[in-house]
């Protein structure tokens, strides 16, 4: 899971330190190396870990910290603020073309994600900018890439261009061009070729599509897992195409955090996208203070906000607020739930999101797996239309070919319909003003 070592080693140089009656210059400067440590073992960059934790010291003397209330308080907020800054202080969006199309250049290593995130990033255009996106397949070197892109933009129903592999990438890149100007969609998405290292070869290829394609963004993937080297291509990318964002993949996986804390600071190009899953609605905008705060272990209520908002439907909502008032809420309704919080995302990394979350021991206990999610869908499969809109007729029998049907024991499917019901009466409780019931929340 990403930051993990880097978020309980912050957080433990914090402890020690707020732990203090009294702070001494000397506890400053050990907080000062515990940091340094922890930064260095999250595999950021040398340099960045130095200038960010001179920047630190200097603004903790400047602001006097030990003379004032809660030094150790007052560390924090500067480590947040530095932190912000390294990764770029604020979002930057994509860049936008005066008249359509604006183009997309995807480059990056060959399995970093690229072709991923040209799906996630057309599929993110087309719902939140209700753009028309064209997808063109130039990578025609990896095995199978173009078949890969055909496949998402039918799962995405976004149009990819195509002329199989036997064409220069450029012509490929200059005939999809022009049927995006007959069509006229308002995106286009290049994916080009990757190489397992960056090589002159490639290198040559992606600036000739670049000086035809003109690309008002050229957006390099690289995943967050290979740490350093992330940070190695990123450099190597922008010194070759002067790249103008990075989209870094992979961020659910087990990331230390360096590069995303150093690819800003060494390439001076901003993380404009973070692919956190394998799903195509698994992409978000990067935000610098967001990042900070997770890194920190403080959550991210607002990434949360942003991801329950991408599936909110104001008229469902109503509806559903009315039917739990009514106290006609059914399996149906429960069963739509759960499929809104499986879009999410994994469960666990959701629940990393909400503050304090992030190192809790809860996590460590809580069994998430996604399986029991699907279990309880199968449960929820097998039941009759009519059982699923009036739980109330569920009798033993109903009960036994229901766990035969989802191939879940009897007892499973008796405690999933006993949580439902207590579920829905609290909810009930709850939406009618009476919190008295929610004592009970804790025996489900
Ligand atoms: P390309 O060679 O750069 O085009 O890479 P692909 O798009 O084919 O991706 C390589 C692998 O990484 C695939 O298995 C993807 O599903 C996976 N992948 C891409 N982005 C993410 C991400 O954000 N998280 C996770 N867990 N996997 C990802």
């Amino acid at each position: 899971m990403a930051f993990e070592g880097l978020t309980s080693r912050l957080q433990k140089a914090f402890r020690d330190l707020s732990g203090k009656g009294h702070v001494s210059k000397s506890d400053l400067r050990k907080t000062m190396r515990q940091i340094r440590l922890a930064l260095l073992d999250a595999d950021v960059n040398f340099d960045v870990v130095r200038k960010f934790v001179r920047q630190v010291q200097d603004k903790a003397v400047g602001a006097n910290v030990l003379e004032g209330l809660n030094p150790s308080q007052q560390i924090v907020k500067i480590v947040d603020e530095e932190l912000t800054k390294t990764m770029g202080t604020k979002a930057v969006p994509l860049n936008k073309a005066k008249t359509i199309p604006t183009v997309i250049m995807m480059v990056g290593l060959q399995g970093a994600g690229k072709t991923t995130t040209a799906g996630k990033l057309a599929l993110r255009l087309k719902t939140a900018h209700k753009a028309h996106p064209l997808m063109i397949a130039a990578d025609v070197y990896r095995p199978a890439a173009v078949d890969q892109l055909v496949q998402v933009g039918q799962q995405i129903k976004v149009p990819v261009f195509q002329m199989g592999t036997h064409h220069d990438p450029v012509d490929i890149v200059k005939a999809g061009l022009a049927q995006a100007h007959r069509d006229h969609n308002n995106y286009v998405i290049i994916d080009t070729a990757g190489r397992l290292q960056i090589d002159t070869k490639l290198m040559n290829e992606l600036k000739r599509i670049k000086a035809l394609a003109k690309p008002n963004e050229i957006l390099l993937t690289v995943d967050a897992m290979t740490g350093q080297n992330a940070v190695k291509t990123a450099k190597g990318f922008n010194d070759a195409l002067d790249i103008t964002g990075v989209a870094l993949t992979k961020l659910d996986g087990d990331t230390r955090g360096g590069a995303a804390l150093s690819i800003r600071a060494v390439t001076h190009k901003p993380i404009k996208f973070v692919g956190e899953g394998e799903k195509l609605q698994d992409l978000d905008i990067f935000h610098p203070d967001r990042m900070a705060s997770r890194i920190l272990g403080m959550g991210d209520i607002l990434t949360l906000i942003d991801k329950a908002k991408k599936g909110y439907d104001k008229k469902k909502a109503e509806k559903l607020t009315k039917k739990i008032q009514e106290n006609t809420f059914d399996f149906n309704d429960f069963l739509a739930q759960l499929n809104k919080i499986q879009h999410m995302g994994p469960l666990k990394n959701i629940m990393k999101l909400i503050p304090g979350m992030a190192n809790n021991p809860i996590m460590k206990k809580a069994n998430m797996n996604p399986k029991q999610m699907d279990h309880i869908k199968a449960i929820v499969y097998s039941m009759t239309k009519q059982e699923r809109a009036h739980p109330e007729i569920l009798t033993p029998s109903r009960k036994r070919r229901i766990a035969r049907g989802s191939g879940r024991p009897i007892q499973i499917v008796n405690r999933v319909i006993k949580q439902f019901n207590s579920m829905k009466k609290l909810m009930n409780q709850m939406s009618n003003g009476n919190f008295g019931g929610l004592g009970k929340m804790n025996k489900m």
